[in-house]
């Protein structure tokens, strides 16, 4: 099997493999399953800093994103689409779809989101029932500033949604006091569980807009309610995958118990950009860089798909490209979760340094080896 260095799914650990393939009950009947669920809710909110509910929903990042859209929008409510990368955008669908009337605030994608500007545009602009913004929008690697961004939202009332599927786990992410009204995260990223799950943390005001809605929530399985009492009535509104939350389970007690967990995201995300650029490769960024993934241009005469299947043929290890309008252009090295250790992220800079050379681009030193360094 290869080395998955990719900015999601991340290498899983064998405990949650292991933890999987426990022998399960029937989660609908058998109530200390609903115990148990509970319980783990209770720990994702301690490491999210909340005292919202969290539910754990059975589908991956994706769901959590449009059951947050699907439960706060009314048709012909305006909402405040934070753009500044491509999943910033990609909110304005769901907002869509629901009969919502985004509005898009587009700015540079190269950059975090300017917090005085937002400041000065939201002076003009605020009749907005809700906003959408992402944590970390992985396909450019951008960190937004949530701890600014939020509090100001709600400065003027409007209800706060936060993509942190990409960061959550790997970056600080203080939701109560950030205010933050839902964040969105998923199994597949630095939580370093296999693909399936997202959870939502929402607060009281949230769920109270959606109770107050004139028209019913358009969908069943996006539909954050249905949530509310599950654990007074010992109710889901759909079987839960048993399996898949065990291993969840597991992944998040790794995580509780792994307490230098943001510090080493940061440091190793800054030595290898430290590597990279050394390397006379450039990042996509300007500035405002994740710890969970680094983006990297495509130098020239460079095909990404070549570069992708070198180092997975001959090294077995998998880096990704892009997509949308960074097809091609882009490639990113993915250091979130599991990933985030020294051992691995320097094989994928040694693999990388060879590769590119065979590839034709003269890299000016050994990526390991100025990784190494930056860390010792
Ligand atoms: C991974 C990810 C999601 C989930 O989407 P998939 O592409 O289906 O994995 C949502 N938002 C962000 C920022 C993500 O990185």
């Amino acid at each position: 099997m290869y080395k998955m260095m990719t900015p999601g799914p991340t290498m899983v650990a064998e405990s949650v493999m292991r933890a999987r393939s426990r022998i399960f009950g029937n989660p609908d009947v058998d109530v200390s399953f609903c115990e148990e669920y509970y319980q783990i809710c209770l720990s994702m909110a301690g490491l999210l800093h909340t005292k919202n509910s969290v539910y754990i929903l059975n589908g991956e990042g994706i769901l959590g994103l449009e059951a947050a859209c699907a439960s706060l929008t009314e048709p012909g409510d305006k909402v405040l689409v934070i753009d500044n990368g491509i999943f910033g955008k990609g909110f304005a669908d769901f907002v869509r779809l629901y009969g919502g009337e985004p509005e898009l605030y587009t700015v540079d994608y190269r950059k975090p989101v300017e917090v005085s500007v937002l400041r000065d545009f939201l002076q003009k602009h605020h009749d907005y029932k809700y906003a959408t913004v992402v944590h970390c929008d992985t396909p450019s690697g951008v960190l937004n500033a949530i701890d600014e961004i939020c509090p100001l939202l709600k400065s003027y009332g409007i209800i706060t949604v936060v993509d942190s599927v990409a960061a959550m786990f790997g970056e600080e992410l203080l939701v109560d006091k950030w205010q933050i009204d839902i964040a969105c995260g998923g199994s597949q990223k630095a939580l370093s569980a296999p693909p399936g799950l997202t959870f939502v943390s929402v607060s009281e005001e949230a769920k109270e807009v959606m109770r107050k809605r004139n028209t019913p929530i358009a969908s069943f399985y996006c539909n954050l309610l249905m949530f509310e009492r599950y654990y007074e009535d010992k109710w889901f509104p759909y079987t839960m995958p048993v399996s898949d939350i065990y291993g969840l389970a597991e992944a998040v007690r790794l995580v509780q118990e792994d307490k230098e967990r943001i510090q080493r995201h940061q440091q190793i995300a800054k030595a290898v950009r430290k590597a990279v650029t050394s390397a006379g490769l450039s990042l996509y960024l300007q500035d405002g860089f994740a710890s969970t993934v680094t983006v990297v241009e495509v130098p020239e005469g460079v095909l990404v798909q070549n570069l992708i299947d070198v180092m997975l043929d001959k090294y077995q290890i998998l880096i990704s490209g892009c997509f949308d309008i960074l097809d091609g252009k882009v490639f990113r090295l993915g250091h979130m979760g599991n990933n985030a250790n020294i051992g691995d992220v320097g094989e994928m800079l040694s693999a990388l340094t060879k590769t590119l050379r065979e590839l034709g681009f003269g890299c000016r030193c050994d990526m390991e080896s100025v990784f190494l360094q930056e860390l010792a």
